[in-house]
C-alpha cells in the first residue's frame, strides 16, 4: 500500500483521494439503506437492494465513517488506508 492507488470493484485501478476505503459485507445488508443517505456518492442499493460502492470519493472520509457508523448490522467496514487498520467496525 499505496500511495493512494486502490483496485475498485471491477478490478480496476483507481487513484483514491480520501484515506478510508469502504466495503460492504454484502451478507450483513438489511437495505436499510442509511448509508445511502448519508454517503449517496458512496453507496447505492443494487438490483438486489444490496448497498454497493460505487466511488471511495463521492464523499469524504467522516462522510464515509458517518455512513458505515449509521448502519443497523455493521455491514460497512471501513479500512484506513495510510495505516491498514480497520476504523470501523470496532474491533478490541
Ligand atoms: S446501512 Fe447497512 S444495512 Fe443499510 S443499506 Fe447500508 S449497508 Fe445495508
Amino acid at each position: 500500500m499505496t500511495d493512494g492507488v486502490v483496485r475498485d470493484q471491477n478490478g480496476n485501478l483507481s487513484k483514491q483521494i480520501g484515506k478510508y476505503k469502504v466495503s460492504v459485507i454484502r451478507e450483513k445488508c438489511i437495505a436499510a439503506a442509511s448509508c445511502v443517505a448519508i454517503a449517496p456518492g458512496v453507496f447505492k442499493l443494487d438490483e438486489e437492494q444490496i448497498a454497493t460502492v460505487i466511488s471511495q470519493d463521492g464523499n469524504d472520509d467522516e462522510t464515509k465513517l458517518l455512513a458505515a457508523q449509521s448502519c443497523p448490522t455493521a455491514a460497512i467496514v471501513v479500512i484506513d488506508t495510510t495505516t491498514g487498520k480497520q476504523v470501523w467496525p470496532l474491533i478490541e
